[in-house]
């Protein structure tokens, strides 16, 4: 089957991959959308250590269930399910899988990384994902292409977690992606008064406002975020701060912004050594409450399916353009050259 793959030189290139053996304790999903996530993203621009190759990559993806091996039948998977996965397979033993934190598992182990992905016509699903409740049925009302921006926006979700973003909070997001866009869509819709964009790119901050309405931009290029901030919350700052973008200085900004017991999510990781950008003192005498986020569970997973079924949460509005896997990189090129917000691979 044809497939983009990270070759042994770990070159990203489409390639010609053995189809994935029916065994007795896998299963066999036929893809019917896959979408690029930024972290795909970072491998294409940067490459990542953490793929061992050869590997296929991707982790978004829905479809359906062409096999079923025997020993995984009692998990309710049948052929012509439809599907998608919570992609970060913890081992379902751990202190932290075993409490409900499977994405902080001691030996996580990710589709598009340790497993071949789901850039190509067909996927295997280990075992281990049926029995931890990686692998969700997904709703009829839910469409594969819709059924793609589960995994990012339960990615936000998870992040939002530690937030109690509540009625008549300022919240204010660094970075205007998809990933910004839901976080906006997520605290408004939790009754945040104010939702702020901070985005320096042009297009993408006007694009925020289209699509999440009620979000207010700013323009760190033409406009000062700190004074910006202190002026729309009467001189106390940000109740909270998400940084949904990987530039380092933005990491120490957040701790400005916000006001005293303000929370802040540092939810981008950085391409960079992370130490250094945190000053203890700011911490200590705001009272801050920082947080971490990785990954997600297949809990909030079902949460954001709830969310859309409800049409809480549109997914639709941020696929941008669908491509096939003969012209995958396209979709790649145009994320980075012309900001594309989602691109949905048709294999
Ligand atoms: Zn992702
Ligand atoms: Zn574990």
């Amino acid at each position: 089957m044809k497939a983009y793959v990270m070759n042994e030189k770990r070159e990203l290139v489409v390639a010609k991959r053995p189809e994935p053996a029916e065994k007795k304790d896998n299963i066999i999903v036929k893809i019917c959308a896959a979408s690029i996530c930024g972290t795909d993203m970072r491998t294409f621009l940067k490459g990542n250590q953490k793929i061992d190759p050869p590997r296929i990559m991707g982790h978004e993806f829905a479809g359906k269930i062409l096999y079923v091996g025997e020993k995984l039948k009692k998990y309710g998977f049948e052929k012509g399910d439809r599907v998608t996965i919570a992609p970060a397979i913890g081992c379902g033993e751990c202190y932290y899988c075993k409490n409900g934190h499977s994405n902080m598992c001691d030996s996580l182990e990710t589709i598009g990384f340790q497993y071949d992905g789901v850039f190509a016509s067909l996927v295997e699903i280990p075992a281990k994902a049926v029995r931890n409740g990686n692998l969700i049925h997904l709703p009829d009302e839910i469409s594969y292409d819709d059924a793609t921006l589960i995994e990012p926006a339960a990615c936000a979700y998870n992040g939002q977690i530690y937030l109690n973003i509540h009625e008549g909070d300022t919240v204010v997001i660094y970075g205007s992606g998809m990933i910004g866009c839901i976080h906006a869509e997520l605290a408004l819709s939790k009754g945040a008064a104010q939702v702020f964009v901070v985005e320096p790119v042009e297009k993408r901050g006007k694009i925020a406002l289209e699509k999440v309405p009620g979000v207010q931009w700013i323009n760190p290029f033409t406009q000062n975020t700190v004074e910006v901030v202190r002026e729309k919350t009467g001189g106390r700052g940000a109740d909270v701060v998400i940084v949904a973008t990987s530039v380092p200085s933005v990491h120490t900004e957040a701790q400005i912004i916000a006001a005293k017991r303000g929370r802040i999510s540092l939810f981008g990781g950085l391409p960079v050594d992370g130490k250094g950008y945190l000053d203890s003192n700011a911490i200590h005498y705001k009272e801050l409450q920082i947080f971490g986020a990785h990954a997600t569970t297949a809990a909030y997973m079902k949460v954001i399916m709830d969310m859309m079924l409800q049409h809480k949460l549109d997914a639709k509005k941020y696929i941008e353009k669908t491509v096939t896997l003969d012209n995958v990189e396209e979709g790649f090129v145009s994320i980075r050259d012309e900001n594309t917000m989602k691109v949905v691979i048709h294999p």
